[in-house]
């Protein structure tokens, strides 16, 4: 599964910047902090408006 990280983009929870990586799940897009865990779904509005500001790839991460 590809994920995408989200540049500028801060976690809610910890603060860091540019460690969100997005990626599609069912249908339902997922938005993980690689830093602390937190994650965040399509139905949190909280994420949704998180993508929609930060809707700039900086890379793509290839899980094996
Ligand atoms: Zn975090």
């Amino acid at each position: 599964m590809r994920k995408r990280f989200i540049a500028g983009a801060v976690c809610p929870q910890c603060q860091q910047k540019d460690t969100l990586a997005l990626w599609r799940e069912n249908n339902v897009d997922v938005v993980e902090c690689v830093k602390c865990g937190h994650q965040m779904r399509e139905a949190d509005k909280q994420a949704k408006s998180q993508v929609r500001e930060n809707e700039q790839v900086i890379g793509i991460f290839h899980p094996e």
